[in-house]
C-alpha cells in the first residue's frame, strides 16, 4: 500500500508543473459544463429539496474554484506573459458566468421554494443562514421584479455604472492634467529624497529639466507634509483639492458636479424599486449595521466622544506652530506639514530603530506563539508541497493533534508579484462528493523586502502588524466550523464585520506582554529596550482625536447624502457636505475645497453609504478585545469561547449576533476611544 503525499491527500494545484494556457481551456469547458448541469438540475423536477440542490451547487463552484483559483493567484503572485493572457482570457468569461447565475431567475425560485417550504425548519442554521444569504443577493439584483420593473433596474445599473465610470475618468484627467515645473531645487526645500528623485525621474520622462509636481498622491503627500515653502503647499493643496471641479486651476474642465447628483439621484431611485426607502438601507441591507439610521446615531456618537480630543491636538498644533514661527492660525495647507514637524519633536522615534528587534524568523515563532496560546492551536510547517517559489512555504493548523486547515505563506516582495498584504482562499471547508471533509487552505501573501545575505527580513513595526492583520484573516477562513461553504469562514460575513478577526489580531502587537515573546534583537539576542518600547506604545496615538473626526466627516458625508435624498427637493451634494463640516470638521476646509469630486470610494468604488465600515470594524475589535483585557490577553477560555462563538461560525449567524454571543451585549465604541487614548475622565 502507498500512503498519498500531503500534495495528493489535499488535492492541491501543482503549481510547479502549472500550465495557463491549458487551465484557461479547461475552465472554459467547466463553465458550459456548470451552466448545463445547472439547467439541468433545476429541470429535472419542479421543487428541489436543500440536498438535492446544494451540495451541486457547491460542487460545481468548487470545480470552477479548482481551475480559476490557482490561475488568479499565480496572476498576483507570479504575473508572467503566459498566466496574464490566461487570466485575461478567462476574466470576461467568469465575469458574465456570475452575471448570468446573479440574474438566473429559476435558481432564484429553487431557493425560495425551499426558504419557504415545510422543511426549512429541519436544516441546521449554517444551511438556513445560507438560504436566506442566497435570496436576498437575487432580491437586491432584482431578479424577484416582474419583467418591467426588471428592466428598468437593468438601465439603472447601467446608467449608474457609466456614471462611475464618467466620474473616473474625469478624475483621472483632471489628476493627470495639472503638474508643476520646478527648476531650482530652492523651492523644495525640506522634500525628502526619494520625493525629489520622483520629481526628477517625472521632469525627464517628460524631457524637462529639474523637478516636476504631479497630483498623484504620493507626491502631493510628500510636499504637504515636508515642503518648506508655503506658497507651494497653498498651490498644490488647491490643485489637488479642486480636481474635477468647478474650481481651481482646471475649474470647470472635468466637472464631476453633475454626474455625483444623477448618480445619487439614480440609487435612490434603485433602492425603491427592489423595496427601500432609501440608498443608504439597501446598501446597509446586507451589512452588519440595523439600519442607515443605526449607522448615522453609531457615528454621531463617536464624534461627541471624539471631538473634544481632536479640538486639543489642532490646539497644541497650534501652539507648536506658533512657537515654531509658523502662521496663525494655521491653514488645511499647514497642518500635514507642522503634524509631521511636532511628532518628529515629540516622539523622535525611526522606525530603522525597531527593525533589529523584529526579524522575520523571530516574528512569525512570535504570530504562532501567539495564536497558540489565544487558541490553542499549533503551527507546523508541512514538506513536499507545490508552491510558485522557493521562498514560499506551506503550514499546517492543528487542534489538539488533528489537523484543521492548511496555508501557503509568501511574504516577501519580489520580481512579477503585486504589492500590498492580502488573504486569499485556496480550498474552502465543505464535504466532497464522497462526503469525505474537505479542509480549508488559505493563500496568505505579504511584501516584505527579502533578506539580504545572512542577514534576515527585518520588518518595520507597522509590517508587523500587517503580517499579523492577514494571519487574522486566514484564521478566520481556517479555523471555521461550518461546513456550508457558502458561509464558512469569511463567506456570507458581512463585510463591515469581516475586518474584524483581522484587526482584533493586531491588538496583539501593541501589547507588552506579547511583544516580550518576541521583540528580541536579532544578533544580540537583548530584549527591546523600554525606552523604545513606551516611545513606540506612545506614538501610536498621536493625533487620534483628529484622525477619526477626518474619517467621520466623509463617513457621515457619505451616508447622509444618500439617506437624506428627497427627490422632490434635492439637497446639493456641496450642502450637503458643508453642514458635515460645520458639525464635526475640526481642521476648517477653505470655502472653495471640492473635496468630493475626487470621493472615488462612493461614487466610483463600492463603498456608497458603506464608508463606515472602517470605522465601524475598528470599533468591533477593539470592543472584543476588551475582553481580553480584562480577563487577560492569552487567557485560553476566552480564546476558546471567541472561536465557539465568532472565529468559528463564519457567516453562519448574522455578525450582530455573534458579536452580541461573544459580548453578552450590543458593541461600544468605548473600548477604541480608550485605546486611542480619547477618552477623557471627568
Ligand atoms: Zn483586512
Amino acid at each position: 500500500m502507498t500512503t498519498l503525499s500531503l500534495q495528493e491527500a489535499l488535492q492541491l494545484p501543482n503549481f510547479s508543473t502549472m500550465d495557463p494556457a491549458g487551465l484557461a481551456a479547461t475552465l472554459d469547458i467547466q463553465l458550459a459544463n456548470n451552466q448545463q448541469a445547472i439547467d439541468l438540475l433545476l429541470n429535472s423536477q419542479t421543487s428541489l429539496n436543500y440536498n438535492q440542490l446544494v451540495p451541486k451547487l457547491e460542487q460545481l463552484d468548487d470545480e470552477i474554484g479548482k481551475l480559476w483559483g490557482p490561475l488568479s493567484h499565480l496572476h498576483g503572485v507570479r504575473n508572467k506573459e503566459e498566466v496574464r493572457a490566461a487570466f485575461d482570457e478567462c476574466l470576461p468569461k467568469l465575469t458574465a458566468y456570475a452575471t448570468q447565475m446573479g440574474q438566473n431567475k429559476a435558481l432564484y425560485l429553487a431557493f425560495l421554494w425551499i426558504l419557504e417550504s415545510d422543511a426549512f425548519s429541519q436544516l441546521n442554521q449554517a444551511q438556513q443562514q445560507f438560504l436566506r444569504l442566497q435570496v436576498q443577493d437575487f432580491k437586491l439584483a432584482g431578479v424577484a421584479l416582474d419583467p418591467e420593473q426588471q428592466a428598468e433596474y437593468g438601465q439603472l445599473k447601467q446608467q449608474m455604472a457609466q456614471l462611475s465610470t464618467q466620474f473616473s475618468n474625469q478624475l483621472m484627467d483632471a489628476t493627470e492634467a495639472w503638474s508643476k515645473h520646478i527648476e531650482n531645487s530652492e523651492c523644495l526645500l525640506g522634500l525628502p529624497e526619494s520625493a525629489l528623485q520622483q520629481a526628477q525621474e517625472a521632469a525627464k520622462a517628460k524631457a524637462l529639466n529639474g523637478y516636476l509636481l504631479k497630483l498623484d498622491f504620493s507626491c502631493y503627500h510628500s510636499v504637504m507634509t515636508f515642503a518648506q515653502s508655503r506658497e507651494l503647499r497653498q498651490e498644490m493643496y488647491q490643485a489637488f483639492n479642486t480636481r474635477a471641479s468647478d474650481q481651481g486651476p482646471d475649474g470647470g474642465k472635468f466637472d464631476n458636479s453633475q454626474v455625483m447628483e444623477k448618480l445619487v439621484e439614480l440609487r435612490h431611485k434603485m433602492a425603491n424599486l427592489v423595496g427601500f426607502e432609501h440608498y443608504a438601507d439597501y446598501s446597509v441591507a446586507t451589512k452588519m449595521a440595523d439600519s442607515g439610521q443605526a449607522v448615522e446615531a453609531f457615528l454621531i456618537d463617536l464624534a461627541k466622544g471624539c471631538k473634544p480630543q481632536a479640538e486639543t491636538d489642532m490646539e497644541q498644533l497650534q501652539l507648536f506652530a506658533g512657537q515654531d514661527g509658523g502662521p496663525t492660525p494655521l491653514a488645511a495647507w499647514d497642518v500635514a506639514y507642522y503634524s509631521e514637524k511636532l511628532r518628529h519633536s515629540r516622539y523622535d522615534l525611526s522606525q530603522e530603530e525597531l527593525k533589529p528587534y523584529f526579524a522575520l524568523p523571530q516574528v512569525r515563532k512570535g504570530l504562532f506563539n501567539v495564536v497558540n496560546r489565544i487558541y490553542g492551536i499549533e503551527v507546523t510547517p508541512c514538506k513536499g508541497v507545490s508552491t510558485w517559489h522557493k521562498d514560499v512555504g506551506f503550514f499546517q493548523v492543528a487542534y489538539e493533534g488533528q489537523a484543521i486547515g492548511y496555508f501557503y505563506f509568501d511574504l516577501y516582495a519580489r520580481e512579477h508579484k503585486r504589492g500590498g498584504a492580502w488573504m486569499d482562499e485556496c480550498r474552502n471547508r465543505q464535504f466532497k462528493t464522497d462526503g469525505e471533509l474537505q479542509l480549508p487552505v488559505a493563500y496568505l501573501v505579504c511584501n516584505f523586502a527579502p533578506p539580504v545575505g545572512d542577514k534576515p527580513a527585518l520588518l518595520t513595526h507597522g509590517e508587523v502588524t500587517t503580517l499579523f492583520h492577514e494571519f487574522g484573516h486566514g484564521l478566520h477562513h481556517m479555523m471555521t466550523n461550518i461546513d456550508v461553504a457558502g458561509v464558512a469562514g469569511i463567506n456570507g460575513v458581512a463585510w463591515d464585520a469581516v475586518e474584524l478577526p483581522s484587526q482584533l489580531l493586531e491588538n496583539w502587537c501593541w501589547q507588552e506582554e506579547s511583544l516580550r515573546l518576541f521583540a528580541t534583537h536579532y544578533q544580540t539576542g537583548a530584549a527591546l529596550p523600554e525606552e523604545l518600547l513606551q516611545k513606540m506604545l506612545a506614538a501610536k496615538n498621536f493625533q487620534a482625536g483628529m484622525f477619526v473626526m477626518r474619517q467621520l466627516e466623509f463617513a457621515l458625508f457619505d451616508l447622509r447624502l444618500h439617506m437624506n435624498y428627497n427627490p422632490d427637493a434635492p439637497q446639493s451634494v456641496q450642502a450637503v457636505l458643508d453642514e458635515v463640516r460645520e458639525q464635526v470638521a475640526v481642521v476648517k476646509a477653505p470655502q472653495w475645497n471640492r473635496f468630493q469630486h475626487g470621493f472615488a470610494h462612493i461614487f466610483a468604488g463600492g463603498y456608497a453609504s458603506g464608508y463606515y465600515s472602517y470605522l465601524w470594524a475598528e470599533v468591533l475589535a477593539a470592543d472584543v478585545f476588551s475582553r481580553f483585557e480584562s480577563e487577560g490577553i492569552f487567557n485560553p477560555a476566552t480564546g476558546a469561547d471567541l472561536w465557539r462563538k465568532i472565529t468559528g461560525q463564519g457567516g453562519s449567524f448574522d455578525a450582530m449576533t455573534l458579536f452580541t454571543a461573544f459580548m453578552g451585549r450590543k458593541p461600544s465604541v468605548e473600548a477604541l476611544m480608550r485605546h486611542k487614548g480619547l477618552t477623557h475622565e471627568s
